[in-house]
């Protein structure tokens, strides 16, 4: 027996959580797992075909459902153009997104969270036709010799006599570098002998920027991750976001969303991983029996349901918490911690479900290969699970071990 379709394996009513969700959330939700089941998941198996690239009449379809679904800019200001969602909301959006593969959702019109600290004039160019679908943003930071450690940051911006700044940088693995019609790039302003790392806005048709590369990764994805040259970009004082020298705490803010959004997305992964895998295991037969009743295959899958339980519950935990306005240190520590159990047990789940499929398992067609590569980059972007560590520990010792727990 094959596997069942999901439509056949999921239940009607929406996932129960235990906590206080309002009409609204529950709308959202809805909306989230319409979108999902309906214009995500059919295109998958296309998407792998053609490496992560859908044709072009496709992706507008896909921003057409959204937009209608009332899914684009989730967390961006109503005055700019987005929902205004808390971050409860949004990681129950995002965990409908990570419920399908291949990334499609990263064509749901969004912007990076900087935007909101931008200047009106870039609200205008940027923010808003990118929440409306009409162009993409990219956000540059990673170099070759500055990954996990940013303050080996070597990208410059020289201030220029009567206004201005020039720009050199090479920045690495930038997610949608090759599509993106503006850049946020992180560079270091050198006054007297202080580097102050500042973000600016770079338009893509600014003079010097060259894509150097653009690999080949290892999942399929929308875009490419080309690296990327700068090379004496000039740029307006008006195109610091942020202020100079306020790079890194915009920076930390989107890590502790891009987190709690990773680590929602992942318990979405496990939510659809052990849907398709229950069915399969319940249906195929082998050796007289249901391979579900053969511990072996069952209790992997026992052990990855405990594991989404207490990841769902830690990341909407931890979105509530910041919702709540709780001190941003401690939310930033245990969004660290979402993070990585949810990545780390999504990649476990994914492995442990192409093994209950066999060799059904190892093709692409099959959402545990599929789920199997792509989410081993959770465990590396926005900050590897050995950086994340870094972080629970240090919120141990500075926040204490009680209010890190609970
Ligand atoms: C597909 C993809 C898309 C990406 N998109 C973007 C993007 O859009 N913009 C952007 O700026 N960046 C992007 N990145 C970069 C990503 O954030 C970095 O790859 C990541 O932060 C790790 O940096 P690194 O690759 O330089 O590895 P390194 O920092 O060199 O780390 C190598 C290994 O050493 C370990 N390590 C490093 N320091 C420590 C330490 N102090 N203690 C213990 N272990 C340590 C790491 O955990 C890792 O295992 C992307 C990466 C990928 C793969």
């Amino acid at each position: 027996m094959e596997v069942k379709s999901l439509a056949q394996t999921s239940p009607t009513a929406l996932a129960e959580i235990p906590f206080d969700l309002d009409g609204r959330a529950r709308e959202i939700q809805a909306a989230a797992r319409g979108f999902t089941e309906d214009v995500l998941i059919p295109l998958e198996e296309e998407a792998e075909r053609r490496s992560g690239r859908l044709p072009d009449d496709v992706v507008a379809e896909v921003k057409r459902e959204a937009t209608a679904a009332g899914l684009c800019g989730g967390l961006h200001s109503p005055e700019h153009g987005g929902q205004g969602w808390s971050l409860l909301e949004w990681s129950l959006v995002e965990e409908q997104f990570g419920r399908s593969t291949n990334a499609i959702h990263w064509h749901v019109p969004n912007a990076y969270n900087v935007w909101g600290h931008a200047s009106d004039d870039h609200v205008e160019r940027y923010l808003r036709p990118a929440l409306r679908g009409e162009l993409r943003d990219a956000y540059a930071v990673t170099e070759r010799d500055a990954g996990s450690d940013p303050s080996r940051i070597g990208a410059t911006a020289e201030p220029i006599a009567g206004g201005g700044f020039r720009l050199n940088a090479e920045k690495w693995f930038v997610t949608s570098g090759d599509v993106a019609s503006v850049y946020v790039v992180m560079a270091n302003v050198i006054d007297g002998g202080a580097k102050l790392p500042t973000l600016f806005v770079v338009d893509r048709s600014c003079p010097g920027i060259e894509i150097l590369d653009d690999p080949a990764f290892t999942h399929s994805y929308p875009d490419g991750h080309p690296t990327i040259a700068f090379r004496d970009v000039e740029v307006a004082d008006a195109d610091v976001i942020g202020g100079v020298g306020g790079g890194e705490d915009l920076q930390r803010s989107w890590f502790t969303e891009e987190r709690i959004g990773i680590a929602a997305r992942c318990v979405g992964a496990m939510w659809r991983l052990l849907e398709e895998t229950t069915a399969w295991a319940a249906g195929r037969e082998q050796g007289g029996s249901r391979i579900l009743d053969y511990q072996g295959v069952s209790f992997p899958l026992a052990d990855s349901a405990a594991d989404a339980s207490a990841g769902r519950l830690l990341a909407l935990m931890v979105a509530e918490l910041a919702d709540a306005g709780a001190d941003p240190k401690l939310v930033h520590n245990k969004a660290s911690m979402a993070k990585l159990f949810n990545s780390e047990a999504a990649y476990r789940c994914a492995d442990r479900c192409v093994q209950a499929f066999g060799g059904r398992g190892y093709l692409r067609s099959n959402v545990a290969e599929r789920f199997l590569r792509e989410l081993r980059v959770d465990r590396i972007w926005e900050g590897t699970s050995e950086i994340q560590r870094l972080i629970v520990v240090r919120g141990l010792e500075r926040r204490g071990v009680e209010r890190m727990l609970h």
